[in-house]
């Protein structure tokens, strides 16, 4: 293998940057000329793509956001268009592609393979959704944010005596609300893989307050549903003094935290070993801190779990 390219698509994710310099300059180590495909599959379609060097990579190692930039693309969901990305490839002389993203860029990366182009699909994703890997790239950062915003909304509500309802991201995966709500001594945290009961939220509460708790804090993860609906529900039944806080966009950006920076340099280096290898169509993952590659079609087979012992532990010591 002579060159490369590498892409980000999909939902941005702090880390991003640190995995593409992980695969510029490990494929340059090795004497791999490395491309910047830039848009994702949108770029890729276009032709938006140019020489990356050592010094196109210096100093994102601390960046959040993709120096690629990220999109979606529609038409990269048709043969049509992946067979134009595979021309502009072809075109460019590039004879493998990483591309880090999420399961949506997982499946464009293995219709190319399918047809004959070799990819690697590396997880990037706050939302740690991704099947084949404990951990994604950018969810450690998202939770210390996330952790970081409930620290400083919990001193408001204890000098308020307010019951805060606090929606975080996931798309349809809890772990961002289960790891964040842990973390932060949530006393109720609701996850979409687990079904909640409005009544053991109001007893709750209403124990909390009969011991004299100055707080409570709720960790909403938003795939279970719309948090202003559920908080007025708890808040008509409580009579307590609600307020809702939707985090929003702030949990994608950020400097990425050491975690996240050195998952990315493992697994954007393991991408490159595996093209080197002539291996394509797999997916780089990290297993009880393990580097590991399984095939895209096998992992998106399986859903991504939650740990239902962490979400267990945390009604056990946050009430
Ligand atoms: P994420 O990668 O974060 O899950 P998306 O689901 O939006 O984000 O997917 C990102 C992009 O990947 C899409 O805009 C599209 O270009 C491409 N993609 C998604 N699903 C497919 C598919 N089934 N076949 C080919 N490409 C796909």
């Amino acid at each position: 293998m002579q060159r490369i390219g590498v892409l980000t698509s999909g939902g941005d994710s702090p880390g991003m940057n640190a995995c593409i310099r992980a695969v510029v300059r490990k494929a340059i180590y090795h004497n791999i000329e490395v491309y910047g495909v830039y848009h994702g599959y949108q770029g890729l379609i276009s032709g938006n793509i140019e020489p990356l060097n050592v010094g196109s990579v210096a100093d994102i190692v601390h960046r959040g956001g993709t120096m690629l930039y990220t999109a979606r693309c529609p038409e990269f969901k048709t043969d049509e268009g992946q067979e134009k990305g595979i021309a502009q490839l072809k075109r460019f002389g590039i004879e493998g592609l990483v591309v880090i993203g999420g399961d949506g860029s997982y499946q464009g990366a293995k219709k190319l393979t399918e047809k004959g182009f070799p990819c690697i699909g590396l997880p990037g994703t706050i939302d740690n959704d991704i099947p084949g890997t404990d951990f994604t790239i950018g969810f450690d950062t998202a939770l210390n944010t996330v952790v970081q915003a409930i620290d400083k909304i919990r001193d408001t509500a204890t000098s308020h005596e307010r019951v805060f309802a606090i929606e975080v991201m996931g798309r349809n995966a809890g772990d961002i609300a289960l790891w964040s709500g842990i973390a932060a001594g949530a006393e109720t945290i609701l996850i979409p893989e687990d079904g909640y009961d409005i009544n053991d939220i109001v007893n709750k509460i209403q124990r909390g307050i009969n011991r004299g708790k100055k707080h409570h804090i709720m960790v909403i993860a938003e795939g279970v549903g719309n948090a202003d609906e559920i908080a007025a529900r708890v808040k008509e039944l409580t009579k307590s003094d609600l307020r809702v806080s939707v985090l929003g966009h702030i949990q994608r950006g950020g400097s990425p935290t050491v975690a996240d920076r050195v998952l990315a340099a493992r697994l954007g280096a393991r991408a490159v070993e595996l093209l080197m290898e002539g291996k394509g169509g797999r997916c780089v993952g990290i297993l009880n801190n393990k580097v590991v590659d399984e095939d895209i079609l096998v992992a998106l087979s399986n859903k991504h779990k939650i740990d239902h012992s962490i979400f267990k532990l945390a009604s056990e010591i946050s009430f």
